[in-house]
Formats: C-alpha cells, structure tokens, sequence
C-alpha cells in the first residue's frame, strides 16, 4: 500500500529516529508499504521518516530496470555505517521529500553497512557508488538529516523556500 510522503519542511524530517525493537508483521507490512512508495514515486531509497514514521528502518533499490538490471529492493532494519572510504564520490543528489531539487554531494565513495533484514537476520556489506551514496542519503534520514544540508546555507534557504511554495500551491488545490 502506498503511503504519503512528507515534504520538507517538516519537524518530523529533522527528528532522530528510534532503534526498531524485534521485528513484527506490522514492521515487515510497513516495509512493504515503503518499497511500493520508493517504486510508485519512482525513486532508488526511502526512509520511514519520510512517510512520519520515525523508526529507523530504510528500504532502497538502485538497479537500473530500464537498462536491464534486475530489481533488487533492500530492506533495512536499523542499519549502521560501519566504516568509509577515505576516497570520496560526488553525485548530483535529489529526494522525494525534496521534489525537483538535485544538487552535488561528497561522501565516501565506499561504504561497509550493517543492518538487519526482512526475515530478522543479521547482514554486512560493501556498498560502492550509487548504491553507497543512497545507502548513506537514507541512514542520514535516520538522523534528521537531508541532503540539502551539506549545502551552503544560501542555497539550503533557496530550496526550502521553494519547497515552502510548492507546499502552499499543493495544499490550494
Ligand atoms: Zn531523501
């Protein structure tokens, strides 16, 4: 089921979200619900956050399907950097709380990732490019962070008054 996602500004996109305790259907049902968001909106990664639930629980699929790659939708319960590379990536970011906006950020080109699945168990693994780069873009949700906060503080206002807008003509209809 599709659920709607917040649009910054929002208090509950600056909050820290709290550790999932055990998993439940309820966790796994809300999962489901973000992957069918990610895919409708489309985007490559979400963060309960993003849809007011502030539980720390991500989902994300960078494959590329209209090249070809086979869809690969994580789910990640309480997942953790645990180390990154001193080398460092630069992409042109977006978010789906930040419609329409993309601007650069640098972050560590590869990322080793901590996390627990669907089913409960325990994973690790290396994330190199985009997958690193989205993987660190939704744990920093997790924080209360966005993307357009690694940004100056000029261009930060920019955006979030065109987001203030854009709330303001969406709410009108
Ligand atoms: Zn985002």
């Amino acid at each position: 089921m599709k659920r709607a996602i917040l649009i910054h500004p929002d208090p509950r996109l600056k909050k820290v979200s709290d550790p999932v305790p055990d998993l439940s259907d309820d966790l796994r049902r809300l999962a489901d619900d973000m992957l069918d968001t990610m895919y409708d909106a489309p985007g490559i990664g979400l963060a309960a956050p993003q849809i007011g639930v502030l539980q720390r629980l991500i989902v994300l699929d960078c494959m590329k399907p209209d090249i070809g790659e086979t869809p690969r939708p994580l789910v990640m319960f309480n997942p953790r950097v645990l180390a990154g590379s001193d080398e460092k990536n630069v992409y042109e970011e977006g978010c789906l709380s930040i419609p329409d906006q993309y601007a650069e950020v640098t972050r560590p080109k590869v990322v080793d990732v901590e996390w627990i699945d669907r089913d409960g168990n325990p994973r690790t693994e290396t994330f190199d490019g985009l997958w690193a780069t989205c993987v660190q873009h939704e744990i920093d949700h997790l924080e209360g962070k966005l993307f357009i906060d690694y940004l100056t503080p000029l261009k930060r206002q920019l955006i979030t008054r065109k987001m203030v807008k854009l709330k303001r003509d969406r709410a009108r209809v």
